[in-house]
C-alpha cells in the first residue's frame, strides 16, 4: 500500500503540511497518491537517527552488511509486478525497461554484498614498528578505509530504480557503513516509498539499527537544502542537472564543516568520426547513431549529444543518412511534463543560435509529453565561438559539427567542458594517425569508447562513470560499479594501537584472511 508518508527510520511519518501528487506522463494526468513533504522536524529526526545509527552500523561486520544488502534485493523483488506498475505510472517508462532497471538495481545491491563480504575492499596496509631503527625508532602504523557518516542521496529523475531510493549511491553508502537519508525524487515518490518499505523490512529482518535508512519526500528544493546543510550529514550523492548539482556543491562547501558532494551531472558525450571510417561505412554508423540518440527518449546521461567530423563526402553521407533515419524512429514519452517542457525550451534555444541548420526533425503530431527528435548541424568555427551550443539538451537531440580540418577538430575537443564519455569511430588502425585527437579527448572525458555508442553503462569494477567537471564534481571517483564505495569512506591510521583493540582487518592474526599490504608487500599472511 502507498501511504504518501516519509520513512523516518522505521516509522512512517507525515507531519508536514505540504502535499503533492506525482504525474503519469503517458496519460497526462496526476497519479492518485497524495504525497506529504517532510517537515523540518522530520528532517532533524532523520538526521539524528542516522547519526545515532552510524555508531552501531559503522562497526557491523562485512558479512552482516552483505546480508542486509542481499535482503534489500530480495524484498524489492518480493514487491513483484505492483512495483513495476507504479514505476511506469510515475515515469512513462515501459514495463520492459522497468524489469531491466529493477534487474540492474538488484544486481548492484548483490554486487556490493559480494564486494564487502570478506573485507578486502578496505585497502588495509600495515607498516610494523622498528624499535631498533636509528636514529629514531619507527612506530607501528596501520591504515584502512572507514565510513564517513550519514550520507544524503538525491534520487535521479531518469533512473527511478537504479539511481534512486535503493540505487547505486544508496548501495555504495550502505556497503561502506554509512546510514542513508534519501531525498526522494518528486517525480516518483510512490515508487520511492515502495522501495523504501523493502529497505526498512530488510533492515528489521537483519537487525540493523533504526535510522540506518530514511526516505524523505519533497516537491521543492527546500528539503534537499536542509539536508545538505545539516551538521550531522557527512556526504552527498546526486544525479541530475548541472544547475542542481552545482547549487548543492556550493551549499556543502559553504557549511561550517564543508562536506563532499559527489554529483554526476550533464554531459554531451562527444563522438569523433574519423575520415576513413566515414568513407567506408558512413551509412551504417548513421543508422547506429539514430538509434543511440533516441534510445530511452534520449534521457540518458550518456546520450550522444555531439557528433564531430571533418568535412568530406563521407561526412555528408553520414549526415544525410542520420537525417533520414532519425525521423523513422517512433517518438516516445518523456519522464514528466517538466522534462519535456525543458527539452522543448533547450532545443529551441539551441536552434535560435546563428549558424545552426536543422538536418531533420520529427514533425508529425505527437501525444502530450512525447518528444520530437531532432538533429542539427553547424560549422566548426560557429561551434567553437558559441558556448551555448556546448550545453546539454536532455532528450533525443544531437548536433553534428562539421570541421574544416583536423586542427579544428582537435581545438574543438580541447575546448569542450568535462564529459562522461568520448567515442572514436575509426577504421582499423586509422586511430593511430590521430593520437593528438585521442589525447585531447582523454583529457576531457572519464571513459573513452572505440567504435561503439556511449549509451549503455555496464555495471562492473572497471567502469568509470564520472569525468572532469561538470560531468561530475570529482573526477577521481566513479558513480557506477563497486569502486563507487570509495566516495563514502576515508582512510584512517592507527599508530601503536593495541592489537586486541584494532579492527579485525588490521589485527596481527588476520582473522578475516584478507589481502593486506604489509611492509610494502601484498600478502594474506599474518603479521
Ligand atoms: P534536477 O533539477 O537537477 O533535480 C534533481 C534533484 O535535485 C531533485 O530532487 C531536485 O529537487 C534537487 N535539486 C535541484 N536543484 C536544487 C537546488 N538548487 N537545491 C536543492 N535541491 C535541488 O534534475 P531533474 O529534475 O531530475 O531533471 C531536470 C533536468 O536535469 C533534466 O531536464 C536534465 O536536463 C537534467 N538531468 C540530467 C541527467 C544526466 O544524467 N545528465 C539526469 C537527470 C536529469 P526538486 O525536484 O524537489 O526541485
Amino acid at each position: 500500500m502507498i501511504t504518501g508518508k516519509n520513512y523516518i527510520g522505521n516509522q512512517l511519518s507525515a507531519k508536514g503540511n505540504r502535499a503533492f501528487k506525482t504525474f503519469n506522463p503517458l496519460l497526462n494526468i496526476d497519479n492518485q497518491w497524495e504525497i506529504t513533504e517532510a517537515s523540518k522536524e522530520e528532517i532533524n529526526q532523520a538526521a539524528d537517527l542516522a547519526s545515532e545509527a552510524f555508531r552501531a552500523y559503522s562497526k557491523i561486520s562485512g558479512i552482516r552488511k552483505a546480508e542486509f544488502l542481499r535482503t534489500i534485493a530480495d524484498e524489492i523483488e518480493a514487491l513483484g509486478d505492483k512495483l513495476l506498475e507504479v514505476y511506469s505510472s510515475e515515469s512513462g517508462l515501459p514495463n520492459g525497461r522497468a524489469i531491466g532497471e529493477r534487474g540492474r538495481t538488484l544486481g548492484q545491491l548483490r554486487a556490493f554484498a559480494n564486494h564487502i563480504e570478506n573485507g578486502n575492499w578496505v585497502d588495509a596496509s600495515i607498516d610494523t614498528a622498528q624499535p631498533e631503527r636509528k636514529p629514531m625508532p619507527k612506530v607501528d602504523l596501520r591504515k584502512m578505509n572507514v565510513a564517513l557518516g550519514p550520507v544524503v542521496v538525491f534520487g535521479a529523475s531518469n533512473f527511478p530504480f537504479a539511481f534512486s531510493t535503493a540505487g547505486g549511491d544508496t548501495a555504495a553508502a550502505l556497503a561502506a557503513g554509512c546510514p542513508v537519508i534519501v531525498k526522494s525524487h518528486p517525480m516518483h515518490a510512490a515508487t520511492g516509498e515502495m522501495v523504501s518499505s523493502a529497505v526498512i523490512k530488510a533492515a528489521n529482518k537483519t537487525g540493523m539499527p533504526n535510522g540506518v535508512f530514511s526516505n524523505l519526500n519533497s516537491s521543492g528544493i527546500e528539503v534537499g537544502q536542509e539536508l545538505v546543510k545539516h551538521p550531522k550529514v557527512k556526504a552527498v550523492g546526486f544525479t541530475g542537472s548541472i544547475r542542481g548539482g552545482r547549487a548543492l556543491y556550493d551549499l556543502a562547501a559553504n557549511r561550517d564543516e564543508p562536506i563532499p558532494v559527489f554529483a554526476e551531472m550533464g554531459s554531451i558525450n562527444p563522438v569523433i568520426l574519423l575520415p576513413i571510417a566515414l568513407k567506408n561505412r558512413a551509412e551504417a554508423i548513421a543508422k547506429t547513431y539514430a538509434s543511440s540518440i533516441t534510445l530511452g527518449t534520449g534521457q540518458f546521461c550518456t546520450n550522444p549529444g555531439l557528433i564531430i567530423g571533418i568535412k568530406s563526402k563521407g561526412l555528408t553521407n553520414f549526415v544525410d543518412t542520420l537525417a533520414a533515419q532519425i525521423i523513422e524512429v517512433e517518438p516516445s514519452c518523456m519522464l514528466h511534463s517538466n522534462i519535456s517542457d525543458a527539452y522543448n525550451t533547450n532545443k529551441a534555444n539551441a536552434l535560435s543560435q546563428s549558424g545552426i541548420e536543422v538536418l531533420a526533425s520529427y514533425n508529425n503530431d505527437v501525444k502530450p509529453n512525447y518528444a520530437k527528435q531532432l538533429v542539427a548541424t553547424v560549422e566548426g568555427d560557429t561551434f567553437l565561438n558559441n558556448p551555448i551550443l556546448h550545453h546539454e539538451v536532455f532528450g533525443p537531440f544531437s548536433l553534428v559539427v562539421q570541421c574544416k580540418n583536423v586542427e579544428q577538430l582537435e581545438s574543438i575537443i580541447t575546448n569542450l567542458e568535462g564529459q562522461l564519455t568520448g567515442t572514436v569511430i575509426s577504421d582499423e588502425n586509422e586511430v593511430t594517425s590521430y593520437y593528438k585527437i585521442v589525447e585531447a579527448l582523454q583529457n576531457r572525458v572519464g571513459r573513452i569508447i572505440f567504435n561503439g555508442v556511449p549509451t549503455g553503462v555496464e555495471v562492473c569494477t572497471s567502469m568509470l562513470h564520472g569525468g572532469p567537471y561538470p560531468a561530475s564534481t570529482d573526477s577521481r571517483f566513479t558513480a557506477v560499479g563497486v569502486d563507487s564505495i570509495k566516495r563514502f569512506v576515508r582512510p584512517f591510521s592507527y599508530q601503536d594501537w593495541p592489537n586486541y583493540l584494532l579492527p579485525d582487518e588490521l589485527k596481527n592474526e588476520n582473522p578475516l584472511e584478507i589481502t593486506r599490504m604489509i611492509n610494502g608487500t601484498l600478502t594474506s599472511e599474518k603479521v
